[in-house]
C-alpha cells in the first residue's frame, strides 16, 4: 500500500511500465515469428517455461503476453494443454478512421450489405427478450433524437440490438469490432463545425429508425430490410454530399 502511494505523489506509475513492456516486446516478438510461419495455424506454442527461458522473462511477463494474443484471437488456450495459433492471424479488420469522408462512404456500403440482412433475421427471429431490449433501445434512442451529439451512442445501441435480434453471433461481433463510429454522425460536428444543427435532418432520420423498429416488432421481414436499406441510402446521400462539399 505505502509504495502504491508514493508512486501516486510522484505522479508516476513508473515501477509497472519495465513489465508493460517486456509484455508488449514479447506480444511484437510472437506475433512476427507467427507472421513469419515460425508458428503455423494449429501449431502449439512453447511452454510457458520455454519461453521464460527463451526470452528472459518472468512467468507474468508470459501470461500477459498470452493472453493479450488469447483477446486478439490470434492464439487459443487449452487449460493443462497449452497455448495454440488461430487460423486468424494477421487477418483483422484495419482500424476505421471516422474523418475519412471516402471511408464513411464505404463503411456506410459495408453496413447496407450486413445490416439489411440482419433486419430481416431480426424481424424473422426476435424473441421476447430482444423485443424488450429493443424498446428500451429505441425509447431511449427517441428521447436523444434531435439532440446530434446525444444521439449517437444510442443509435448505436439500437443497430447493436436489431444485430443481437438476428441470433447470429458474427453480426453483433463486427458491429461491435466496428464501434460506435460506424453512426457517421459521430464526427459530423467534426467534419463540418460550420454546419448549423439540423432538425429536419435529425426528425428524418428518426422516422427512419421508427420504420425499422416498426417492421422487427411486426415481424415484417422485407419491410425490415427495405427500411435498414432506405436508412442507410439516406445516410450515403447525406455523407454524398459532405463528400462534395469539403
Ligand atoms: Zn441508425
Amino acid at each position: 500500500m505505502n509504495a502504491g502511494a508514493n508512486n501516486k505523489e510522484q505522479g508516476m506509475t513508473a515501477k509497472l511500465e519495465p513489465r508493460k513492456s517486456l509484455s508488449a516486446q514479447l506480444v511484437a516478438e510472437l506475433r512476427e515469428q507467427i507472421a513469419n510461419g515460425t508458428f503455423a495455424p494449429g501449431d502449439k506454442l512453447p511452454s510457458e517455461n520455454e519461453l521464460m527461458q527463451t526470452y528472459e522473462v518472468s512467468r507474468t511477463v508470459v501470461r500477459e503476453a498470452i493472453s493479450g494474443l488469447r483477446a486478439d484471437g490470434i492464439l487459443i488456450t487449452r487449460q493443462g494443454v497449452g497455448a495454440f495459433v488461430t487460423n486468424q492471424t494477421g487477418k483483422r479488420l484495419e482500424p476505421f478512421d471516422p474523418l475519412d469522408l471516402k471511408a464513411v462512404l464505404h463503411m456506410i456500403e459495408f453496413r447496407k450489405a450486413i445490416e439489411m440482412e440482419a433486419a430481416e433475421f431480426a424481424a424473422a427471429r426476435r424473441d421476447d427478450n430482444d423485443l424488450k431490449e429493443l424498446k428500451s433501445r429505441f425509447d431511449e434512442l427517441t428521447a436523444n433524437a434531435l439532440d446530434a451529439k446525444e444521439f449517437v451512442l444510442p443509435d448505436y445501441n439500437f443497430h447493436l440490438a436489431i444485430a443481437r435480434a438476428s441470433h447470429n453471433p458474427y453480426f453483433l461481433q463486427i458491429e461491435e469490432h466496428i464501434g460506435a463510429q460506424i453512426i457517421p454522425h459521430s464526427k459530423l460536428h467534426v467534419l463540418a463545425p460550420d454546419i448549423p444543427e439540423d432538425l429536419s435532418f435529425l426528425k428524418a432520420v428518426q422516422v427512419e429508425h421508427e420504420h425499422i423498429y416498426r417492421a422487427i416488432v411486426d415481424g415484417d421481414v422485407s419491410g425490415a430490410r427495405a427500411a435498414m436499406r432506405t436508412h442507410l441510402e439516406h445516410s450515403q446521400e447525406r455523407y454524398g454530399r459532405y463528400v462534395s462539399a469539403v
